[in-house]
């Protein structure tokens, strides 16, 4: 400010001393004021013409460059200067804390939409593009209910209580469960959250069904085992042979339960830990060997049992998970082979891995269950399961312990004709 005044001033003084002064000593005073006011003019010009300037360029656009100019006028305009400088990196530094703040949201799991007061929607982050099949540049200013057109999301919006979340299924993406949450955050400014629970509504319905399943499981033998352990508390009078008849049930069905908790304990250890713990070197031959003698004795010389081994003959894994599932593949052969019957236990190893199939003549099962018998508790006739012990977690046990070592079961079967479960590992387990 001192300085406008200061250059005025002496802007002043030097037409005062340098043009009044000597042309009212030389002349007159009339020219000395002529000449003074035909300066005073041309100032004038002069500031109007860097006001011109000014004006202009305050109605340009935001980010023209700061004109420059003499006298004052460079005053002014390094001062507007300052100021629009000082402006362009606020804005620069906003621009980059919003985009901090963006890439923050979009790092986020869960979805977000922003919509605003007619639900028009204003934002969408990557996540919430996927889960609801949308493009953030083309649905940007569409109605979001216009998109999502579910009345239980709608009643939701529409209640205006949103303390508790919305669960619903993904009308954009089938068999997806979301998870929603819609925040009120400013003047007509409304999130929606989402979130993808499939997984966790997957593992919740998983668990319901198990325990269901385990429930069922022993509910049936534990009734007949109390039913008969009541009639020989009631009856005095009990022949010998009637007594040993009801005995020999109730150890059947004891022997069920303990088969099917022995089973579920297998699984249950197996899925304790992801990885072997214990695994060593282990010779396929005496291996088979003895899962062979075992079939021979469960099957009682109903079935012809051949074991045949090719290739590699040692291979690295747990010896009681091998052996339990080569031995559970075994004794489905037997069990769903009727008597006089062929089971062939055959080993080979190529470069694609080792492969231990069982083959039989049994009753075979129909193409829509394979993709299924591995499921826990799933059988394809569960009354000739149960009656030959079968606790239908077998095949899931099977699964479990090749995925564990990096395998894997394949199943062909023709109903009547027999079925061949072959159990793969990969070569890396083979001896080199
Ligand atoms: P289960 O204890 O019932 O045998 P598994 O898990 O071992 O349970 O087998 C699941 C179902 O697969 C069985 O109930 C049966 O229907 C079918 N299955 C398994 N192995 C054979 C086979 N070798 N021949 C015919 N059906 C089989």
């Amino acid at each position: 400010m001192l300085g406008l005044w200061f250059r005025t001033l002496l802007t002043l003084l030097a037409i005062a001393l340098g043009v009044f002064l000597p042309l009212w000593l030389i002349f007159d005073l009339q020219p000395a004021f002529g000449a003074v006011a035909a300066i005073l003019a041309l100032l004038i010009l002069v500031h109007v013409f860097y006001l011109g300037r000014l004006l202009r360029w305050a109605n340009g656009p935001v980010d023209a460059p700061v004109p420059t100019g003499p006298g004052v006028w460079d005053l002014v305009f390094a001062g507007l200067h300052r100021r629009s400088r000082h402006r362009r990196e606020q804005q620069r530094s906003l621009g980059e804390a919003l985009e901090r703040f963006r890439s923050a949201i979009q790092a986020l799991p869960d979805g977000i939409i922003v919509f605003n007061r007619t639900r028009q929607i204003d934002w969408i982050n990557t996540q919430a593009e996927a889960q609801f099949l949308l493009d953030a540049a083309v649905d940007r200013g569409q109605v979001l209910t216009n998109l999502l057109r579910v009345p239980e999301f709608i009643n939701y919006l529409d209640s205006g209580h949103y303390s508790e979340a919305l669960v619903l299924d993904n009308p954009r993406n089938r068999g997806q469960t979301l998870w929603l949450r819609v925040i009120p955050y400013a003047e007509g400014e409304t999130l929606l959250l989402s979130r993808d629970i499939s997984q966790q509504e997957r593992l919740e319905r998983m668990r319901r069904d198990f325990v269901a399943n385990v429930s069922h499981e022993l509910k049936t033998p534990l009734t007949v085992v109390a039913g008969f352990a009541e009639m020989l508390g009631d009856q005095d009078e009990l022949d010998s042979a009637t007594t040993r008849h009801y005995m020999h049930l109730i150890s059947e069905q004891a022997a069920r339960m303990q088969n099917l908790i022995s089973d579920l304990l297998t699984l249950s250890s197996l899925e304790t830990t992801q990885t072997i713990e214990h695994e060593e070197w282990v010779e396929v031959e005496p291996l088979l060997q003895a899962i062979k003698a075992d079939t021979e004795v469960l099957s009682g010389s109903r079935h012809q049992v051949n074991l045949t081994i090719e290739g590699i003959k040692r291979v690295r894994g747990c010896p009681g998970e091998l052996r339990s599932a080569f031995a559970n593949l075994a004794s489905n052969a037997v069990r769903y082979t009727p008597e006089g019957g062929h089971i062939d236990l055959a080993w080979h190893a190529d470069a694609g891995g080792g492969h231990f199939s069982v083959t039989d003549t049994g009753i075979g099962i129909a193409s829509q269950h394979l993709p299924r018998l591995t499921e826990r508790f799933y059988r394809v006739d569960r009354g000739r399961s149960r009656g030959t012990g079968g606790t239908g977690l077998g095949l899931a046990i099977v699964k479990h312990i090749l995925n564990r070592h990096q395998g894997n079961l394949s199943i062909a079967s023709e109903v009547g004709k027999g079925s061949c479960f072959t159990a793969h590992l990969p070569a890396r387990r083979l001896e080199p």
